[in-house]
C-alpha cells in the first residue's frame, strides 16, 4: 500500500499494540483504507496534532490510556482540536460511559471487542461528514464576519459627511445665508440619498445566493458615474480630478460588488493622494481579450511600495502612511476572485499607483 503519512487524515491513540495491530488491519480492509498515524499516549497525540504537516480529521481514541483516566482523552483531545471527530474506543460495555463520552465531544463509539470493517467504515464515514460539515459552518461565520467588516468600512465615509454636513449647519446656522444653507441641506440629501443605495446595495449582496444568479450586464460607465457621486464631497475637497475614458465595456456580474470594487479603489486614491500636487484619478480599460476585460485606476498619490504589492490585499493590512482598517482591498479582492477575475499592482508611469482589475466581459447588454 502506498499512502503517504502527510496524507493521513487518520490519528489511532492506541498504547496496546495488539488492539492497534487489529484496528489497523480492519482498516486495510475497507474498500478505500485511510492513512493512518499511530500515537501511543495522548502526549504523543498532541504532538501529531500540533504539526502543521497533518490534517487528521478523525481520531480513534482508546480511552484506557497510560496518560490519560476516564474520559480525560476525549475532553483534552476535543480542547486540542475541537474540529476534530473523536471515535471512542473502548473494552467496557457501558451505555452510560457512552453518553459520557458523547457529552465530552466524542462523536462515536466503539467496542473493541465488537469492532468490524463495517462499523469502523460507517463511524470513519461520519466522522467524515460531521467534519465536513463543521468546515462549512466556519466558512460560513467566517464570511459573516467579512460581511460586517465590509458594511462598517462602507458606510462610514458616507455617513461621517452627513454627520459633518448637520453639524456644520448647526454650528453655523445663523452665520451662513440661505443659500449656503440651502446647498447644505441639499448636500446631505445626496449623501444620505447614497447612503440608503448603499444599504441597499448590502442587502441585495446578503440575500442573493450564488453569483450566477445575481450576474447581470453592469455597464461600467454607470459604475463610475455612481462611484463619483458617492465620492462627490470628498474629491471637491481636494480638488481632485476623476476622468473616466469613455466607452468602457460592461461585465458580467453583481452590481453591488463590481460598485463596491471601483469606490474602494477611488476612494483609496483618494486617502492615499499626495498633499503636494492635485489627485488626477484615471480609469481606462484595454481591449477585452479571452472573454476578459482588463480596466486600470490609476493615481498620482504616494504610490504603494514594491514590497507592499501583495500583502496591501491581505485582509487588515496596511501599507505605508495606512490609515484605515486594512479592509477596503481584500473585499476588492475577494469580489475580483469571486467573478473569476484578478486584481493586482501595476508599474505606474511616475508617481502614483497603478491598479488593474480584469473581470468577465458580459454576455449580454448592459442592464445598468
Ligand atoms: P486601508 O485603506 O483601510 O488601510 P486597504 O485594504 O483599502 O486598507 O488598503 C491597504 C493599504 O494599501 C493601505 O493601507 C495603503 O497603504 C495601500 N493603498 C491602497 N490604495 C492605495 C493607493 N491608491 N495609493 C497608495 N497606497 C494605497
Amino acid at each position: 500500500m502506498n499512502r503517504s503519512l502527510d496524507a493521513a487524515d487518520v490519528l489511532l491513540v492506541e498504547d496496546n499494540d495488539g488492539d492497534a495491530l487489529i484496528v489497523q488491519e480492519l482498516l486495510e480492509e475497507l474498500g478505500a483504507p485511510p492513512a493512518v498515524v499511530r500515537a501511543h499516549d495522548l502526549a504523543e497525540a498532541r504532538e501529531f496534532l500540533a504539526d502543521p504537516s497533518f490534517a487528521f480529521v478523525v481520531a480513534l481514541l482508546d480511552v484506557g490510556l497510560p496518560d490519560a483516566t476516564g474520559l480525560t482523552g476525549v475532553t483534552e483531545l476535543h480542547a486540542a482540536a475541537p474540529g476534530l471527530a473523536i471515535v471512542v474506543l473502548t473494552g467496557h460495555d457501558s451505555d452510560e460511559l457512552a453518553q459520557r463520552a458523547l457529552q465530552e465531544g466524542a462523536q462515536d463509539f466503539l467496542r473493541k471487542d465488537r469492532i468490524d470493517a463495517e462499523h469502523l467504515d460507517r463511524a470513519l464515514r461520519f466522522a467524515r461528514e460531521r467534519a465536513r460539515q463543521t468546515e462549512g459552518l466556519r466558512t460560513s461565520r467566517e464570511e459573516l464576519a467579512r460581511f460586517a467588516h465590509l458594511v462598517a468600512h462602507d458606510l462610514k465615509s458616507p455617513l461621517a459627511s452627513v454627520v459633518g454636513m448637520l453639524d456644520l449647519l448647526e454650528v453655523q446656522w445663523t452665520e451662513l445665508t440661505d443659500s449656503s444653507r440651502r446647498d447644505l441641506v441639499e448636500r446631505t440629501q445626496t449623501a444620505a440619498t447614497r447612503l440608503a443605495e448603499l444599504v441597499d446595495s448590502f442587502l441585495a449582496l446578503a440575500e442573493s445566493t450564488t453569483l450566477e444568479d445575481r450576474a447581470v450586464a453592469v455597464d461600467l460607465d454607470g459604475v463610475l458615474g455612481w462611484v463619483q457621486g458617492v465620492l462627490e464631497r470628498d474629491l471637491a475637497a481636494v480638488e481632485a480630478t476623476l476622468v473616466v475614458s469613455s466607452g468602457l465595456p460592461a461585465v458580467q456580474g453583481a452590481v453591488p460588488g463590481i460598485r463596491q470594487v471601483f469606490l474602494n479603489l477611488v476612494s483609496n486614491a483618494v486617502k492615499y493622494r499626495d498633499p503636494g500636487r492635485n489627485l488626477l484619478v484615471e480609469v481606462h480599460a484595454h481591449d477585452p481579450e479571452d472573454g476578459m476585460v482588463e480596466i486600470v485606476v490609476e493615481d498620482n498619490g504616494r504610490g504603494i511600495r514594491d514590497e507592499d504589492r501583495e500583502s496591501i490585499f491581505e485582509l487588515g493590512v496596511r501599507g505605508a502612511h495606512g490609515s484605515g482598517a486594512g479592509v477596503g482591498l481584500s473585499a476588492v479582492r475577494h469580489v475580483v476572485e469571486e467573478h473569476g477575475g484578478r486584481v493586482w499592482v501595476g508599474d505606474g508611469h511616475g508617481p502614483g499607483s497603478r491598479f488593474h482589475v480584469s473581470l468577465p466581459v458580459a454576455v449580454t447588454a448592459a442592464e445598468v
